[in-house]
């Protein structure tokens, strides 16, 4: 193992790197810095995000440019805003003993002539995301015929996000003979394409290997039913007290509605998708970055600039559509030398991606259980136990100390000990006594299959009187249904339409909801009915070509409750229909304290 003063560094870099705290090389810049550093030329990289790739291209370039010119040397590309702010800050961190350096950073979002302005001083090294790049150079703001050295950073990103045109039309401004260092992740077709079209005989290093995950990070999968998603969640979060994740969904809605629904159940949570504005992003960010948010649920693109070292967990709530992007996901934990867990919660029909995965990363998965409630309490308790042993004392408390004590004279040691963690405890133990069993496990039925139409006793199943004659299929009315009620896509499952009803399932909570929302419920100027359902499934058997009637239901369906739906509401007190809140995505756990 090389020291940086063996990576032939000069004493500028090497104090800054002392100032860091940075002791020895990582791989990636043990086998990139020399290389870079002894010859002029391309580079292709393979490496992830967090294993020092920025310092590996950053001091070869810091040690080539110029400092006492003014013109720009050093172009680097990334992918988001974040991302490009990042490694201007580190950029700027390395080079902060090269007397004269000027490092800019040019983004959207952010006045583009103040960015101008900033580059006529004289930026010898600018850090761009291409969008704002094109745009700079399309309006002449920017001169980058004299590049010498431009970077590619996580360039399989960029082609991801579409920017493969712009970064085209950036690098026809530049000089032939410049030298041009890819940094990636991983290694798609797209990416190859680049380095053979724009790079001349590139030397390659790879860290790892080519899309493979890294070795510090720990891959489990828990297998649920697709409804039970969300509370699955929780019970991850609450078996880890000290979480400090960054939880992946697919879509921006469902980004925003478990985060939503983290906050309104007492978790440290936010949102970061891309439909936020730059300064709400920001604000999550820094809430983030100082530890105020543990979880930070966010989608992919949104996710792509995090640059937080000790991410403890990633939680896949939903895989990726590509599964390649797994791999960037898990690299958000695990970074700058520390271990983490990335933990993926999937349901029986997903389970097949998890051997994908394990291709592709060349890293086997943990099948792990959801913890079980009293697991959960016990992890929560001794975790209390260890922040008190391990709280400093404050003496402030000495002043009332004769009057605590004089409450607590006839309590014993024992006594007082279990009082005092019943405060905390009991919360969560009230909330998890009951709570049921997660798992599903590989060998049993399918619940989610359709087979049990019934579903289980956690479940209710509805009868609904549209169909396919009403143009629905059953996601039509899944969509529907989750539309109306606003739920997400796991609250409803079992749909089944037929051609005049259809059925569905919701988890037990929800029935109130449902029937309330359905009562006197009217869709393109027809009442549409919505019952608790008897059908034991099969309900195909009973639909034939008649079908039953339009408005109503056929009499074998209807046996399920005495008594008619309003009788039954009316006998609850509920005549009036109630709007669908958002909270019903599971039942709330105990509110925690704020850490
Ligand atoms: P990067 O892969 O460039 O995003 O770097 C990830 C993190 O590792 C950053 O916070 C760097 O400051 C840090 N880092 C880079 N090189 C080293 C090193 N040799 N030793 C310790 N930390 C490092």
């Amino acid at each position: 193992m090389s020291t940086f003063q063996d990576l032939g560094l000069n004493e500028d870099l090497l104090q800054a790197i002392t100032d860091l705290g940075f002791t020895k090389p990582s791989e990636v810049q043990e086998k990139a810095i020399p290389l870079l550093l002894e010859s002029e030329g391309d580079l292709v990289a393979l490496a992830q995000t967090g294993t020092g790739k920025t310092a590996a291209f950053g001091f070869p370039m810091l040690e080539k440019i110029d400092v006492d010119s003014r013109t720009t040397q050093g172009l680097i590309l990334s992918p988001t805003r974040e991302l490009c702010l990042q490694i201007t800050h580190e950029m700027k961190l390395y080079g902060k003993y090269c007397k004269g350096l000027n490092v800019v950073a040019v983004y959207g979002g952010s006045s583009i002539t103040d960015q101008a302005r900033e580059i006529k001083r004289g930026a010898q090294i600018i850090v761009a995301t291409p969008g704002r790049m094109k745009d700079m150079i399309s309006r002449r703001l920017v001169d980058i015929s004299k590049i010498q050295y431009s970077v590619l950073d996580e360039a399989d990103e960029m082609l991801n996000m579409g920017f493969k045109e712009d970064i085209t039309d950036i690098l026809s401004h530049t000089p032939e003979d410049k030298s041009t260092w890819l940094f990636s992740a991983t290694m798609p077709k797209e990416v190859a394409a680049i380095a053979k079209n724009f790079m001349y005989n590139p030397k390659e290093i790879t860290v790892g290997r080519k899309n493979e995950s890294t070795t510090n990070v720990s891959h489990e999968y828990y297998l649920v039913n697709a409804r039970d998603r969300y509370q699955a969640l929780k019970r991850l979060a609450d078996a880890n007290p000290d979480i400090f994740s960054v939880v992946f969904c697919r879509t921006k809605r469902d980004t925003q509605k478990v985060a939503e629904h983290l906050i309104e159940d007492g978790y440290n949570a936010g949102a970061l998708h891309g439909d936020l504005s730059q300064n709400q992003r920001d604000l999550v960010m820094n809430a983030f970055r100082k530890k105020q948010i543990q979880m930070l649920v966010a989608t992919d693109v949104a996710a792509r600039g995090i640059d937080v070292d000790d991410v403890t967990h990633v939680i896949n709530y939903q895989l990726p559509d590509e599964i390649e992007t797994y791999t960037h996901r898990s690299g958000r934990t695990g970074r700058a030398g520390k271990t983490g867990v990335s933990m993926v919660i999937v349901s029986k029909s997903e389970v097949r991606k998890i051997k994908s995965i394990e291709r592709i990363i060349k890293r086997q998965f943990e099948k792990k259980d959801i913890p079980d409630g009293m697991e959960i309490c016990e992890v929560q308790l001794m975790s209390l136990a260890n922040k008190i042993h391990n709280t400093e004392i404050n003496h402030e408390i000495d002043r009332h100390l004769s009057s605590i004590n004089a409450l607590f004279e006839d309590t014993s040691k024992d006594e007082l000990i279990k009082k005092f963690f019943s405060v905390e405890f009991t919360r969560f133990y009230n909330y998890y006594q009951k709570a049921k069993n997660l798992n599903v496990s590989d060998s049993s039925s399918d619940v989610d299959s359709g087979r049990d139409y019934r579903g289980s006793k956690n479940s209710t199943r509805y009868f609904i009187n549209v169909g396919g004659k009403d143009g629905f299929d059953w996601m039509k009315l899944k969509d529907f249904l989750k539309e109306q009620l606003n739920l997400g896509r796991d609250d409803i499952f079992k749909v089944e339409t037929k051609d005049s009803f259809s059925f569905f399932n919701t988890e037990n909570e929800l029935k109130e909801k449902v029937l309330a929302h359905f009562t006197d419920f009217k869709h393109d100027g027809r009442f549409v009915n919505v019952e608790v359902s008897e059908n034991r499934g099969r309900a195909g058997r009973r639909d034939n070509k008649k079908g039953g009637k339009r408005t109503g239901r056929r009499r074998e369906d209807r046996k399920e409750t005495s008594g008619n739906r309003s009788d039954r509401r009316r006998s609850e007190g509920k005549s009036k229909p109630r709007r669908p809140n958002s909270g019903d995505i599971g039942s709330s756990r105990p509110r925690r304290s704020r850490r």
